[in-house]
């Protein structure tokens, strides 16, 4: 190059740019195993087993068709696991769903991931949406991220229409128009959990399953508990930050995560925030794992 110029083909272009999100996605997924020695994705495969999507009692068919809401999607985790569990699984092609996020970078290469590793049909099935979760009124597709890269070098051959009336686009995501609400790992960032709540109730139909899985608090009752406490406190206040900056030379953002965790309320002060926002719950209305870790919890629209 001469002064920094250079002539580079759009085919070029594309597929660096394919490379930066490609390694940004790698990186997300190393330090996501590095930080919970590989047991997210227990979790999310558990969470997603309990939520077992297209699932019919009523046996095969009918297939009741289903619209999922998958909100802070991320790099897709959990909408890939949804449809691998309601299409293959299940045998239900009739479940769809919305991947959503803030993030148009964490969406692009969720879209990037997809077009890589899910099948045409469960491409076709699934849709993105950049939208804050405290507002879903504001969602909009997903704008191609950087603007002027419109196509995927992966050949991405799923829907670029949100699955939502597109006629809607002033409005959003409609009222009562989703039959499950998942949220893995997110909800502990946004600024008004309240809000993100009363959403999740706006959007979901009657019936329908709001469904979080969040970092939590290790239950220290037992003995080995409180052990198992001190040692994760020291993990997760000495070590992530430690990590985040060798691995990803971001100690900031990993000392943030670490805090973010900390302040996340209790599984029974989450329950009480969930029955405020007017769900029902079942029991406790929560699942720990691996000793109190990371927690599901659910709640129905009634
Ligand atoms: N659910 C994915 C998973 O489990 O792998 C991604 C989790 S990632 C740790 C958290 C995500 O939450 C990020 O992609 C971030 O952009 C998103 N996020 C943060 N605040 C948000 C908000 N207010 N509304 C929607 N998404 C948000």
């Amino acid at each position: 190059t001469h002064f920094g110029f250079q002539t580079v083909t759009e085919a070029e272009k594309r597929e660096r740019v394919a490379g930066v999100f490609a390694s940004v996605a790698e990186s997300y997924d190393r330090m996501n195993d590095l930080m919970s020695f590989g047991w997210h994705r227990v979790w999310k495969d558990h969470f997603v087993a309990s939520l077992n999507p297209g699932f019919s009692p009523l046996g095969d068919p009918p297939r009741a068709p289903q619209h999922i809401l998958d909100i802070a999607g991320g790099t897709g985790d959990i909408a890939f696991r949804l449809l691998h569990t309601a299409h293959v699984v299940n045998g239900n092609p009739d479940v769809r769903v919305t991947m959503s996020d803030i993030n148009r970078a964490m969406l692009t290469v969720g879209k990037h991931r997809a077009a890589r590793q899910l099948p045409a049909s469960q491409q076709a099935a699934l849709s993105f949406v950049e939208a804050n979760a405290e507002d879903l009124t504001k969602a909009r597709p997903l704008v191609p991220y950087p603007p002027d890269h419109s196509t995927s070098p992966d050949e991405y051959t799923g829907s670029e229409q949100p699955f939502f009336d597109p006629a809607t686009a002033t409005t959003g995501i409609p009222d009562a128009s989703v039959d499950l609400y998942t949220v893995a790992f997110g909800i502990r960032n946004f600024s008004n959990i309240p809000a993100a709540l009363r959403e999740a109730r706006r959007v979901l139909k009657p019936g329908g399953v709001f469904a979080c899985l969040e970092f939590s608090k290790v239950v220290s009752s037992h003995p080995a508990g409180a052990l198992f406490d001190a040692v994760y406190k020291e993990w997760s206040f000495r070590a992530i930050p430690l990590i985040g900056q060798l691995v990803a030379a971001d100690r900031d953002s990993y000392q943030y995560l670490v805090e973010s965790i900390a302040r996340f309320p209790s599984q029974d002060e989450f329950r009480d925030m969930i029955l405020d926002a007017g769900f029902v719950v079942a029991g406790d209305g929560y699942e720990n794992l691996t000793g109190g870790v990371a927690a599901i919890h659910k709640g129905m629209k009634p």
